[in-house]
């Protein structure tokens, strides 16, 4: 294998070892919190807590509306009891009777209101529990995936830097040397030929340096400086 085609198939390894890295780079970046299950889960909180509070709000109202039962049904049997007899008392006893009627019944009226939210919250909490084990699955799933893809990318990186290894024990370490330093400044260090023309640059090369990379002589095009690669 002449030099040139050592460092081209070197140099073939380099940038899937690159594209390679890119990718598991990309991959772990997704690894992770996800926004949308946090964001769930605070709503979730707040709802919970909306709940909690308006279920505290009905039991105290539902109590309010035994307190003044229990005080509405001593004044009507103490109202029809026939105990009280003047005229002024009763009066009053029966003032008192229709005030009690009255708070109950805006009481009862608060506590339909309060039970309306309470029904509410009630589903807004199950929408959002639902929403967020589908977020959590849904985010389990890739996390899953995107593990999975990590150990890949892993496993193939080892192979392909192994490859490289061996493959660069192989190559003359001066020839190896002046492909790094190209590699460093132009990124793609061997170009390859096709119809006399430099895939690195697109220029049409001159026969004699066409001869002279035919033959197996390390080669730079004489434009943009890259390693002569003819397949
Ligand atoms: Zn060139």
């Amino acid at each position: 294998m002449s030099v040139a085609k050592q460092l081209y198939r070197l140099q073939e390894i380099d940038l899937e070892i690159e594209s390679g890295e890119r990718a598991l780079e990309q991959v772990t970046s997704q690894l992770g919190d996800s926004q949308a299950v946090i964001k769930t889960q605070k709503q979730l909180e707040l709802e919970q807590k909306r709940l909690e509070e308006l279920s505290r709000q009905q039991h105290s109202a539902e109590w309010e509306i035994d307190d003044v039962t229990t005080k509405l049904v001593a004044a009507e049997e103490q109202l029809f009891s026939g105990r009280v007899k003047i005229p002024k008392e009763l009066t009053n006893l029966q003032h008192e009777v229709e005030a009690f009627k009255a708070r109950r019944n805006q009481l009862e009226e608060q506590a339909l209101e309060i039970i309306d939210r309470v029904e509410q919250s009630e589903a807004s909490v199950a929408k959002i529990n639902s929403e967020l084990k589908k977020l959590t699955a849904d985010w389990e799933r890739q996390q899953k995936q995107l593990t999975d893809e990590v150990e890949k990318l892993k496993t193939t990186l080892a192979d392909l830097r192994d490859r490289r290894q061996r493959l660069a024990g192989e190559i003359d370490p001066s020839a190896l040397e002046f492909y790094q330093s190209l590699r460093k400044g132009k990124g793609i260090a061997v170009a390859r030929v096709e119809q006399g023309i430099c895939r690195g640059c697109r220029i049409s090369l001159p026969t004699t340096d066409l001869q002279q990379a035919r033959s197996g002589n390390l080669v730079q095009c004489s434009s943009c400086g890259r390693i002569l690669f003819l397949p």
